[in-house]
């Protein structure tokens, strides 16, 4: 069996961060990275409007730690906040080092733009193709430190021995086969799950996976209720429409040609927190004022020029794939689930309640957005967790005495996979899936009640029972994508239980959790953290207090 020091499973910007940050504070451990994908496909590419620092003369992290922690609407924990937002400077600095090439104001200084919930001009960028940006230069550095990858690999299971985590077991998409990997530390870093919905800006990929691997070891998922709904994303697929172009001044107008932000936030406008804009969208869409289930995104007014200097991508995405060219007319947008807040209960060195387990990017929670994350802090967020979840890790696996394993959990995932190839059917995993994604993202998506909750929680344990007989059409062992789709399905529905549970029984609406049967946000009873763990009848919900520095909350 191979075994290493450090096994960090997903290579996107967190992963990769954290694998350079382990490498460069102990050069001499073994560090290997594993991903279902090739690592620069990982959704961290995808990435368009930009990354949060405070780099103006006028701006501070103060200033922004106070942003994240309103926008997020006090439920963040305000010593993460503080970490990530003073730290953020340093790394915006080491990944142009690394080699990101930014885009530049007239004199030459990193430009920064502004964005939704944040009270200054602090979000850097590449035109709108950011995290293809970073992830490039940072997978750059991890070929110049030869680091390995497990590339093409799917975890299956973690190995977890005597309360400690030990290692995973791991399908071999290429050559088919299951294995168990060793290592004194394995940190995960394996994104999000908005394909729980059917309308995501996420990948396909994005199957929240390791937030599945953590929970059914007996980790804590912390806050999963709290999904993010982007106000923009193009009619029907879903793509991202990224806040950039409301950054860059684009308007948000309904069917009357009115611009309805200055309904619901006169302020702010176009750039209030997305779970406003989001809830305000959804508003006029029920009461009739939408175009075609949509509301238009204006940009014509910003002029030819800017358009494709700043928003090249955004302008070919809407040709493409809606047959508009926003030089010429407004793109038809509506929300759709971007990004999950929750996540593996982490510290602020991404340690999680299970020794020898790490966690860190979208699929942690630390907790720095809270109830709602602004737009930029997200690939902050896997920059500096992924650096310092690499950094404790190096520690803690440079201290540990190697060890033995067990193959147990080998077997028993044999067993496992066994099963789902005897599998008789009649159903495939997609139809599975495509009856989740529609069920969650009607009764929970932008609007929850008790009686929408309620009805998705029975049809889920429904799927749930289903998703274990689907039947494979491939039965091979190359390249079987069949198989990673069903295990993928798996982990879509332990997440789906643990968004319900968290969402059924919050009673009170705080940023992207809004229930039209508790409108109001009730700082007495639910200023707390969900906390779900695992148990054979479904999530039991525990809670934990936030925590309150600097900022109180109003
Ligand atoms: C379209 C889009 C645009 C965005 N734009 C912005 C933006 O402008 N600014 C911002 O701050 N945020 C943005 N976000 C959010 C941000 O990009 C993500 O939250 C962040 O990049 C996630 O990075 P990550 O490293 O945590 O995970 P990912 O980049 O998603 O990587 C996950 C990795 O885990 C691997 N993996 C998963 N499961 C398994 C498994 N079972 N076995 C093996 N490997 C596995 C995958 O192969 C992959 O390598 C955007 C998100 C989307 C979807």
């Amino acid at each position: 069996m191979k075994v290493h020091d450090i096994l960090i499973v997903g290579a996107g910007l967190a992963g990769m961060r954290a694998a350079i940050a382990a490498h460069s504070h102990l050069a001499h451990l073994d560090i290997a990275l594993l991903s279902k994908v090739h690592p620069v496909r990982s959704h961290s590419v995808a990435a368009q409007g930009g990354i949060n620092a405070a780099l103006g003369e006028n701006d501070s992290w103060e200033a922004h730690a106070f942003d994240t922690t309103k926008g997020g609407l006090y439920l963040g924990d305000q010593d993460a906040i503080e970490a990530m937002c003073r730290e953020a400077s340093g790394d915006i600095l080491d990944l142009e080092r690394m080699g990101v090439i930014f885009s530049r104001d007239e004199k030459g200084r990193i430009a920064q733009r502004p964005f939704g919930g944040a009270g200054f001009p602090r979000t850097c960028y590449a035109a709108d193709r950011t995290g293809h940006a970073i992830l490039h230069a940072m997978y750059e550095q991890l070929l110049k430190r030869r680091i390995f990858v497990y590339e093409e690999w799917y975890v299956t299971s973690l190995i977890v021995e005597e309360g400690v985590c030990r290692g995973v077991v791991a399908w071999d998409l290429l050559h088919g086969g299951l294995h168990a990997i060793g290592a004194k530390a394995v940190i995960l870093a394996t994104g999000g799950s908005g394909r729980v919905f059917l309308t995501s800006t996420n990948a396909v990929i994005n199957t929240g996976d390791g937030m599945a691997l953590a929970y059914q070891a007996g980790a804590p998922l912390e806050d999963m209720e709290f999904v993010q709904f982007h106000p923009t994303t193009l009619k029907d697929t879903g793509i991202l429409i990224t806040e950039g172009a409301r950054g860059e001044g684009g308007y948000l107008l309904n069917t009357l040609g009115e611009r309805f932000m200055k309904t619901y936030a006169p302020e702010q406008m176009e750039l209030a927190t997305r779970s406003t804009v989001s809830l305000a969208i959804g508003q006029e869409i029920l009461e009739g004022r939408g175009v075609d289930g949509c509301v238009l995104l204006d940009l014509r007014h910003l002029g030819r020029a800017r358009i494709l200097e700043r928003l090249p991508q955004i302008r070919e995405l809407s040709v493409e794939f809606a047959g508009v060219d926003p030089i010429e007319s407004p793109i038809p947008v509506r929300p759709g689930a971007h990004y999950q807040m929750g996540g593996v209960r982490t510290n602020q060195w991404g340690e999680t309640e299970l020794p020898g387990l790490y966690a860190a990017g979208e699929c942690a929670c630390v907790s720095v957005h809270g109830a709602n994350r602004l737009g930029g802090n997200s690939l902050l967020e896997t920059i500096v967790f992924g650096r310092r979840a690499g950094r404790r890790a190096a520690e803690y696996a440079a201290a540990k005495v190697p060890r033995a394993l067990s193959d147990a959990t080998l077997r028993t995932e044999e067993t496992r996979i066994r099963t789902l190839m005897g599998n008789k059917g009649p159903e495939r995993a997609w139809q599975i899936r495509e009856e989740l994604g529609k069920i969650m993202s009607l009764n929970l998506g932008i609007f929850r009640t008790q009686k929408s909750m309620t009805e998705a929680g029975e049809k889920v344990r429904e799927l749930k029972a289903r998703a274990s007989h689907v039947w494979l059409h491939d039965r091979g062992k190359i390249f079987n994508t069949d198989l990673i789709q069903a295990l993928e399905l798996q982990a879509l529905l332990e997440i789906a239980e643990t968004i319900l549970a968290g969402a059924l029984a919050r009673e009170e609406s705080r940023g992207a959790h809004y229930r039209s049967d508790f409108p109001r946000r009730d700082d007495a009873n639910w200023l707390k953290h969900t906390l779900a763990y695992r148990t054979t009848e479904g999530a039991s919900l525990k809670y934990a207090p936030v925590t309150i520095t600097r900022f109180q909350p109003k």
